[in-house]
C-alpha cells in the first residue's frame, strides 16, 4: 500500500487537499532536512525515503507540526503514522 494511502487509512487525512502553498514551512526548525510541505510531497510520490529524513524524527518539528497547516491538514497525525511505518518497515528509531 502506498504511503498516501496508509496515512489515508490511519487518519482519514486526504493528502491530495495540500495545496502546496508551503505556509507550513514557517514553521520549519533548524534540525530539519526537509520542509514539512516537501515531507508532503514525498508521502504523495509515495518515496520512502520520507522514512528516514530527520524532519520525521524531530520532536521540536512534531511538535510544531500541530498547528502548521492552515488549510486544515493535521500534519501531527501524518507525522505520527509516519513514524509507524517507518519502524514496522525497520527504518525508523526503535
Ligand atoms: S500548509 Fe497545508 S496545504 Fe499548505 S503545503 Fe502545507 S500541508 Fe499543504
Amino acid at each position: 500500500m502506498s504511503l498516501r494511502l496508509i496515512v489515508r487509512d490511519a487518519t482519514g487525512i486526504n493528502l491530495y487537499e495540500c495545496r502546496a502553498c508551503a505556509d507550513c514551512d514557517l514553521a520549519q526548525v533548524p534540525e530539519q532536512d526537509v520542509s514539512l510541505s516537501t515531507l508532503v510531497q514525498l508521502i504523495i510520490m509515495d518515496d520512502e525515503e520520507v522514512l528516514s529524513t530527520r524532519t520525521l524524527w524531530s520532536d521540536e518539528a512534531l511538535e510544531k507540526s500541530k498547528v502548521a497547516c492552515k488549510r486544515g491538514l493535521d500534519l501531527h497525525k501524518v507525522l505520527l503514522t509516519l513514524r509507524d511505518e517507518s519502524q514496522k518497515r525497520g527504518i525508523g528509531k526503535e
